[in-house]
């Protein structure tokens, strides 16, 4: 990889080497994981190689990059980490080396509707066009975030970046929402991607602009982000509507030897899609009817009700609405006993809350936030 950019900081920390173990643990967690060289720690990330090492009372970090955008999210990620495990003022991480001056989030593109259409009564594909797609192209990070205005702002501001680099957003009557979604199908050489968007009841800001989109308008569009399901010889992949877009793409990418079952909640017969899945994996579609949407246990029932492969080469995936994803999550590791690389669960909405809500509010009472589940 050529690394045209490099940029390094030494941060004075009494506690390096423990910072750096922290750090280094937390990193692994999240699969990045760092390769010993001498007393150097490497490890890769969104092209970019970062190098921690821990001298006696300070914390070096070097990034080196092949391009501006890639060097800013290695040295956000350097920076974000120190300050959370070296607990450090933000001032007390400079920089040396080059230094790259962007008007925006790299990831950030104001992305325009080219087509609207309907997949079903109650979810409609919008067609965005983009320039510079190549990093939303991946199998791998297949969710992404939507920047929506407010709907009667007639000049949007967009996301720019401060002299320290943190993003900012427009305030008060400009604030921008932000909202996840799966990229369904995109060409980022043809420069044009699709979001299938449900159109649900209680619509926030998401569900309510889809219902409205028309072609010429623009949004924002931020990421990818967010763990996917692992490709393995038997899967289940199980959601609801809103799990449907995942579920019809990662299918469609796996192996034809795979084998398995998909469930899916929608709410009527007439919301089915046709997918392309392996042969050897067979279909169930669960009908919530006159039930609003995260009212029933039907999908988490039909989940607890299959027969988990006892095989090795196994992989269960699961979107759903907050309480399922909660039920199954628990019988999955503690009944099942699939393990964190066996399985993925996530919440994808929470009844009675915004995603924005969702977000700040706790796993259970008193447990954990919901923020890195959300993926992207
Ligand atoms: C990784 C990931 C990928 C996702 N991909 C998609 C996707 O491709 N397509 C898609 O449509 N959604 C997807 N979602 C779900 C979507 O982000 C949420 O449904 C989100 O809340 C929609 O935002 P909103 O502005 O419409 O509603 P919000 O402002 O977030 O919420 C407003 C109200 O609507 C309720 N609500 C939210 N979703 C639903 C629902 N489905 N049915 C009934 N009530 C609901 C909330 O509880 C709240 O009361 C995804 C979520 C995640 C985490």
């Amino acid at each position: 990889m050529m690394t045209a950019f490099q940029t390094s900081t030494t941060v004075h920390l009494g506690n390096a080497d423990n910072v750096l173990a922290q750090l280094l643990a937390h990193l692994r967690e999240h699969d990045l994981v760092a390769v010993r060289r001498n007393n150097t720690w490497q490890v890769d990330y969104a092209d970019a190689k970062i190098t921690f090492s821990a001298r006696v009372d300070s914390l070096h970090a070097q990034v080196a990059a092949p391009t501006a955008a890639t060097l800013y999210e290695g040295k956000m990620m350097v920076f974000h980490h120190i300050q959370e495990f070296g607990h450090c003022a933000p001032e007390a991480i400079r920089w040396q080396g080059d230094q790259v001056k962007l008007e925006r989030p790299p990831a950030f593109r104001l992305i325009t509707v080219l087509a609207v259409s309907e997949v079903g009564p109650h979810m409609r594909r919008v067609r965005f066009r983009a320039d510079d797609l190549a990093r939303y192209d991946r199998e791998d990070n297949i969710h992404c975030k939507l920047i929506f205005p407010q709907p009667d702002v007639l000049d949007p501001e967009w996301p720019t970046l401060a002299a320290d680099g943190m993003p900012q957003f427009p305030k008060d009557d400009k604030r921008l929402d932000i909202r996840t979604y799966t990229i369904r199908r995109i060409s980022a050489q043809q420069g044009w991607f699709e979001v299938d968007f449900v159109l649900h009841e209680d619509a926030g800001p998401g569900s309510r602009w889809a219902a409205q989109a028309v072609m010429g308008q623009q949004i924002g569009l931020s990421g990818p982000g967010g763990r996917t399901a692992s490709p393995a010889g038997w899967m289940l992949l199980a959601g609801d509507d809103t799990a449907l877009p995942a579920i019809a793409r990662i299918g469609e990418a796996l192996p034809a030897r795979t084998t398995g079952v998909v469930i899916i909640e929608v709410q009527t017969p007439a919301d089915r899609i046709p997918l392309a899945l392996p042969p050897g994996m067979t279909v169930q579609w669960l009908y919530r009817a006159s039930a609003p949407a995260g009212t029933t246990t039907l999908l988490g029932d039909a989940i607890q009700a299959c027969a988990i492969a006892a095989d090795e080469d196994r992989f269960v995936w699961v979107g759903a609405e907050f309480s399922t994803a909660q039920t199954v999550r628990a019988w999955l590791r503690e009944t099942v006993g699939l393990g964190s690389r066996e399985q993925l669960v996530v919440a994808y909405w929470r009844r009675g809350l915004d995603e924005t809500q969702m977000k700040r509010a706790p796993a259970r009472p008193g447990g954990r936030m919901q923020g890195k589940q959300a993926g992207a």
